[in-house]
């Protein structure tokens, strides 16, 4: 199992106490008069109590263990080896750097090696894995070595697009970039045939919708 990766921003630590609510509307108190607000305005009164509520949705993905997900496989398949591909798995995150959106979608295809699992589960694992403070190069490799490690298939492949509002917002304030990172691993990384039958399945990202 590739520790590095998979435990590369685990949920925390239990010796390490969650703050106290009073704490968390503080400290977005704080940051409404860092944007040079009065957090004692009337439409900003329940804006930190709103916030603290948000934050537990946008980072839900802490309390789930994705391995546990992928779990219940299914073997009675009929013989069926081919690729599976799940595309346009549309997901929210927010970088680690700056706390802002990642907004994208993920694309998955594996080789199954016997079991295959329920193909909500692949979509659950984008879930838990992006509703963490991420970025988008760690959030593909954590979905590819998961499945690798639980189904043990004969490839796996992900390729990930997405916006990155650190620079599209601000910063460099580039609208429209979107960033393409891809992990192949077993028959997609060692066949070109299989990886291209993938990509050809998962068209180019100018014949989609925008982000
Ligand atoms: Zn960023």
């Amino acid at each position: 199992m590739d520790k590095h990766i998979s435990d590369s921003n685990p949920p925390p630590d239990p010796g390490t106490p969650a703050p106290e609510l009073t704490e968390v509307e503080e400290a977005v108190r704080t940051l409404i008069r860092w944007a040079g607000e009065n957090p004692d305005r009337e439409g900003l009164v329940e804006t930190p109590a709103r916030v603290a509520r948000s934050w537990k949705e946008y980072f839900s993905g802490y309390g789930h263990d994705p391995a546990a997900i992928l779990e219940r496989t299914f073997q009675e398949v009929a013989g069926y080896d081919e690729m599976i591909v799940l595309r346009d798995i549309r997901f929210e995150s927010f970088c680690e750097h700056h706390i802002a959106p990642i907004i994208g979608r993920t694309h998955i295809a594996y080789l199954p090696d016997k079991k295959v699992v329920g193909i909500s589960k692949l979509a659950r694992i984008v879930e838990v894995f992006s509703r963490r403070l991420q970025i988008q190069e760690k959030l593909t490799a954590q979905i590819s070595s998961t499945i690798s490690q639980v189904l043990q298939p004969k490839g796996v492949a992900v390729v990930i697009e997405a916006t990155h509002h650190c620079m599209t917002t601000r910063g460099i304030h580039k609208p429209g970039t979107v960033m393409v990172t891809s992990n192949m691993l077993g028959a997609f990384r060692d066949s070109a045939t299989t990886r291209r039958e993938f990509l050809a399945m998962i068209g180019t990202p100018q014949t989609r919708a925008p982000l």
